[in-house]
């Protein structure tokens, strides 16, 4: 499932090929997504010009401006697009000429021949107006902060975890307490930290928190970095999005060797998912 690294390094590598460009031509070829694509898609956005790309926790923010005179929509002369990737979605540079594959549901057509293209086998993913601005909009006005920005620290999951027994895994993985900590990275945070999982976040210190916070930033930044690598693979067109290919230290590897001190790794249910964890290096 794409997380917040994966739409991180999709805004980045698509960027540079459609900002500033005016969409010419819309293919929707498959309007039945998560959310069916807005009836008015196509009408207005034929002939708006793409603003700089920008992300909220795992959404894809696309701002459109009206063309010259014209307008995009009944009343404004701006609009945003709201890109969910759901499951299996990704977004890519495709050039024109190149044929559409399987599950290839929609074009955005930029002048300078390029092709954005939206590729979604489990159409769980889904494309609608922002409404309201970013503040406002429903699906977005109660997520917690971003875990790269300065207002996510471990002040904050000290003070909300207070009299909380809820495991700390789960905890993290909320997001109106931080947003994008999937449980990859949650799993690989807490390792990280030497936290165990299963602890409830209720009983961990203030300085163990601020540890935690900077182990979810390092391995973050590490898995946006490590998509960055793969780029390429935006603009040719041949592959999939830049996953997370960082070295893992525990997730998927229940029953193998501990990195830092040889133990097995165990696995254990938390809130309906999957963790891995070491006994010894985790309290
Ligand atoms: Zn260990």
């Amino acid at each position: 499932m794409p997380e917040l690294p994966e739409v991180e390094t999709t805004r980045r590598g698509i960027a540079p090929h459609v900002e500033g460009r005016e969409i010419v031509e819309v293919v929707v070829r498959q309007g039945r997504l998560r959310v069916p694509v807005p009836g008015d898609f196509v009408e207005r956005l034929v002939g708006a010009r793409i603003g700089p790309l920008a992300r909220r926790a795992k959404y894809l923010l696309i701002p459109l401006r009206a063309a010259e005179g014209g307008k995009l929509g009944e009343v404004s002369s701006s609009a945003t697009l709201l890109w969910h990737l759901g499951m299996s979605g990704s977004l890519r540079i495709a050039r024109l000429g190149e044929l559409p594959r399987k599950h290839d549901h929609i074009d955005l057509v930029v002048d300078g021949g390029v092709i954005l293209r939206y590729h979604d086998p489990r159409r769980f993913g889904f494309v609608d107006w922002l409404v309201g601005g970013v503040e406002c909009d429903p699906r977005l006005v109660r997520l917690g902060p971003e875990p790269l920005s300065e207002t996510f620290d471990g002040e904050r999951l000290y003070r909300l975890s207070r009299g909380r027994r809820l495991a700390v895994k789960p905890f993290l993985m909320d997001n109106a307490v931080v947003v994008g900590v999937g449980n990859i990275y949650a799993a690989e945070a807490l390792f990280l930290a030497g936290i165990d999982p299963r602890r409830a976040a209720g009983r961990i210190s203030l300085e163990r928190y601020e540890r935690l916070v900077a182990a979810i930033r390092e391995v973050l930044a590490a898995a946006i970095t490590q998509g960055g690598t793969t780029l390429r693979d935006f603009v040719s067109g041949t592959g999939e999005p830049g996953y997370f290919k960082q070295r893992l230290n525990v997730y998927g590897r229940h029953g193998q060797a501990c990195r830092r001190c040889g133990g097995e790794l165990r696995l254990v249910n938390l809130g309906q998912r999957a963790s891995v964890f070491c006994i010894e290096c985790q309290h």
